[in-house]
């Protein structure tokens, strides 16, 4: 059975935990969530999803614990939301640890502080989609390999590189499933 990790370190974590457990019983596929903490706790997992939160907390205890290396060794798909989208750059405006795991610079809290959050409908994938954003990263530039999948009028707030999935917003704050049933459906394609 395919396992998706929910990477629980610190920041919004349930949230993203019920909805990838809603989105399994929706899509009827034979797979289930579990929550990682430590690196073993990855081994079996086909995908990664990395939360909102802290990021430069989150990359010190993926670091710390290992859990980067399983990452990069088993080359898990990751789907990261916000902070997690910071932990996929290989470049951040800041000195923290990070993934590298897609070609794209990424600048923290791009649209303000916590005070500018704020929600609004973007287009992704075609269609129409809530984006919920709180102290979100933006992205500047992104390598050629590099897919962008939704912009706020010239800024990229998500980006895909092979399974992988960044976004600047949250699905997980949302009743939305469709981005975690596109990024688990990619999953299972070879
Ligand atoms: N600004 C935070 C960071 O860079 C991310 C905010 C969030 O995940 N909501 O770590």
């Amino acid at each position: 059975m395919l396992k998706i990790g929910i990477l629980n370190l610190q920041g919004a974590v349930s949230e993203h935990y019920n909805i990838t457990v809603k989105t399994i019983k929706k899509l009827n596929f034979d797979c289930e969530a579990v929550v990682v903490r430590y690196k073993e706790d990855l081994e079996n997992c086909s995908g990664l999803i990395i939360s909102g939160g802290e990021s430069t907390v989150i990359g010190k205890l993926i670091v710390e614990r290992g859990i980067d290396k399983v990452i990069h060794d088993k080359n898990i798909p990751i789907f990261g939301t916000c902070a997690g989208l910071v932990l996929m750059a290989n470049d951040v405006d800041y000195n923290q640890a990070i993934l590298k795991i897609i070609d794209m610079k990424v600048l923290r809290n791009a649209f303000g502080s916590q005070k500018n959050s704020f929600e609004e409908e973007i287009e992704i994938l075609g269609s129409n989609f809530q984006g919920v954003f709180i102290r979100a990263p933006s992205i500047l530039k992104v390598g050629k390999d590099v897919e962008v999948l939704s912009k706020i009028d010239d800024v990229i707030v998500g980006a895909k590189y092979g399974k992988n999935i960044a976004l600047s917003f949250h699905p997980e704050l949302t009743d939305d499933t469709r981005l975690h049933e596109y990024f688990i459906k990619n999953l299972f394609e070879e």
